[in-house]
């Protein structure tokens, strides 16, 4: 049988979940589900396409990179959700983390630094009648104190450290999941707030779990690396 474009991307897409997630430890039902439905073909530039279900980061232009299809669902499996959480994601890039994070949570709120990644997001994210996803410009490490608390902060570029202003806009409760750049590799890091009043210097308030090393572009700005 010789199937469409489309059918053929439909079939990597099933492949992708069983041999590069399902098989290699995410095993959240609903993020397997996301991960299934959300067409990453379409966010990633025309002359990679081909390759939209590689295991690795493809280049979306400005010197950015649509994620490894296993760290975009680590990342979602980590934030635990169940479906009506208002999300912050730092690091739109392509749109394709903040599509598959819509069809888990209830609203999500995602920032992109460079204007014209998020303009192409915001208009391919329109486009496929996804209405829960808002693309803001600007510094997210420096959140968006206005429309907090948040229930969950996911964040795609590597911080120094966790940035102070996220976790003050983390809901009680709420799960900061963060790549924390160390001289050896960067560690994907769950930060819960477990306490009303937090103390990021001595982790009063704050439960921390390492996921494991994971390999990002840095987060550039106020709480993160200088341009
Ligand atoms: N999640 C994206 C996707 O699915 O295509 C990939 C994100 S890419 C690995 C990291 C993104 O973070 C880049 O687009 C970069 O411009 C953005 N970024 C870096 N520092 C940032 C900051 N302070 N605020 C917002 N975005 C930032």
């Amino acid at each position: 049988m010789r199937l469409g474009l489309g059918g053929e991307f439909a079939e990597q897409r099933a492949w992708m979940v069983e041999h590069q997630l399902r098989r290699r430890g995410i095993g959240d039902e609903r993020v397997l589900e996301a991960m299934g439905a959300v067409p990453r073909e379409r966010f990633v530039p025309e002359r990679y396409r081909r390759r939209a279900y590689a295991d690795s980061a493809l280049p979306i232009g400005e010197g950015q990179t649509i994620s490894q299809p296993w760290i975009v669902a680590a990342i979602c499996e980590a934030l635990e959700l169940e479906g009506l959480e208002r999300v912050l994601e730092i690091g739109t890039g392509s749109g394709y983390s903040a599509a598959v994070l819509a069809r888990l949570a209830g609203e999500v709120i995602t920032i992109e630094r460079v204007e014209e990644l998020a303009r192409t997001a915001r208009e391919l994210i329109a486009e496929m009648g996804i209405a829960n996803v808002e693309v803001v410009v600007g510094d997210g490490s420096e959140g968006l104190p206005e429309r907090a608390p948040f229930d969950s902060i996911a964040v795609h570029a590597a911080a120094p450290a966790p940035p102070r202003q996220l976790i003050d806009e983390l809901a009680l409760g709420g799960r900061l999941v963060i790549p924390i750049a160390t001289d050896a590799a960067d560690m994907l890091t769950v930060f819960s707030r477990i306490g009303e009043s937090v103390d990021p210097t001595t982790g009063e308030g704050l439960k921390r779990e390492v996921i494991g090393p994971c390999r990002f572009v840095p987060l550039i700005g106020a709480e993160g690396f200088p341009e």
